[in-house]
């Protein structure tokens, strides 16, 4: 049997040590990784800027999660050397080859005057709250204040834009901004679960906000109660990190992503006509956009509302709620978001279709530089004729 000296002996026999000057020059290498194995407790107290936190006792379990580079030049440390040298062991027998256990810890370090910080963390009641995102390697405290800083805009407060915004809120998005200028009609409550009874005649923004609110009150709720137009979409859209497209209607969905393409904001497109659904997502120059995949509306004729055309209840739901999850993906930067692939949803066969799209290399407004796209509006007739709109 072997005592606690001779296993450390042990250990650090088979690892490479650098002292703190070493680490810090380590560090700024490219693709560099600074693992702290410390207790949480330990490491809320203070932290090296930018180091990946797994304690010491999940290190084994989460480890190639969160660091799945396994050539990654990586300094472990622990408050004193002793529980980083038994770290960088298990890394290198997991795989990774370039790990060294920084002597004197985070102790020496802090003493030594160099970089540390108080790491941001999640109140007690949001660690409660956010458990089972927490409980997620992919997720986890980092992930979740990623999600609670995500700005995110809907279009529209009705069939889309109710689901997507009640998950939104629920997983922990800190601001959530709803476009919409109708009141609550009671035909809306058939599927546009946001509102309910009590708000029929209010603003749908501020039932939004108030349902949003009462679920959850870390998130901000941002309310444009206004008509998007070629001369507030690029105010309205700056500062949001991704939108989600509910639009109900061609003029909006063009003027979407032209500004969204000047601006350089992801949408998460969503639509739905009778039984069937569609979700995609459009990365500014990083796949298609609207118009590479619609070059121009269809006549009105074939193109009716969802105040024209039925549509059966659950699926906005459904639709909706892939919308939010490819904001959740995107915002945590996990999988494979639906960028370049259409998703398509039939409610009476019980079947999703995944369908590839190009970008058009001649595409009106994303082959183009970005400082030379024209906002401008499509009139109410979807008529492909774009009518120039003052922009201020
Ligand atoms: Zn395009």
């Amino acid at each position: 049997m072997s005592s606690f000296r001779e296993l450390l002996a042990a250990a650090k026999s088979e690892i490479r040590e650098v002292d703190t000057a070493g680490a810090d020059e380590a560090r700024k290498r490219p693709g560099a990784v600074v693992l702290d194995v410390r207790e949480p407790d330990e490491y809320e107290q203070g932290a090296i800027p930018g180091a990946v936190h797994i304690p010491r006792g999940t290190l084994e379990s989460s480890v190639e999660n969160r660091i799945p580079d396994k050539a990654a030049p990586v300094v472990v440390h622990c408050a004193s050397g002793v529980r980083s040298a038994f770290a960088a062991k298990t890394l290198s027998d997991l795989g990774y080859q370039d790990v060294a256990s920084m002597t004197g810890g985070f102790n020496k370090w802090k003493d030594e005057g160099r970089d540390w910080s108080t790491p941001r963390k999640l109140t007690a009641d949001q660690r409660n709250r956010y458990q089972r995102h927490l409980l997620l390697p992919e997720v986890g405290v980092d992930g979740q204040l990623a999600l609670l800083d995500a700005k995110v805009l809907l279009l529209g407060a009705g069939g889309l834009g109710s689901p997507a915004a009640l998950y939104l809120a629920a997983a922990g998005v800190g601001t959530i901004g709803i476009v919409d200028m109708d009141v609550v009609d009671d035909s809306n409550l058939q599927r546009q679960i946001l509102h309910n009874v009590d708000r029929i005649g209010e603003r749908k923004v501020d039932s939004a906000k108030k349902t949003l609110t009462a679920l959850n009150p870390d998130v901000d709720v941002v309310t444009h109660d206004v008509r998007l137009g070629a001369d507030n979409v690029m105010d309205i859209l700056s500062g949001y990190d991704v939108v989600v497209d509910g639009a109900d209607n061609f003029p909006v969905r063009y003027l979407l992503n032209d500004a969204a393409l000047k601006l350089g904001i992801t949408v998460v497109h969503g639509s739905i006509f009778r039984f069937e659904g569609q979700v995609t997502v459009f990365k500014p120059h990083d796949g298609p956009c609207y118009r590479c995949f619609l070059p121009e509306p269809p006549p009105a004729e074939l193109a009716p509302s969802c105040a024209e055309a039925g549509v059966l209840g659950v699926l906005p739901g459904i639709v909706g709620s892939i919308q939010a999850l490819e904001v959740i993906k995107l915002v945590l930067g996990i999988g494979d978001d639906l960028s370049g692939r259409l998703l398509a949803y039939d409610s009476l066969e019980q079947s999703f279709r995944s369908y590839k799209m190009r970008r058009d290399p001649q595409c009106p407004t994303c082959s183009i530089d970005p400082d030379q796209i024209v906002i401008a509006e499509y009139d109410e007739f979807c008529a492909p004729h774009p009518v120039q709109a003052p922009v201020g």
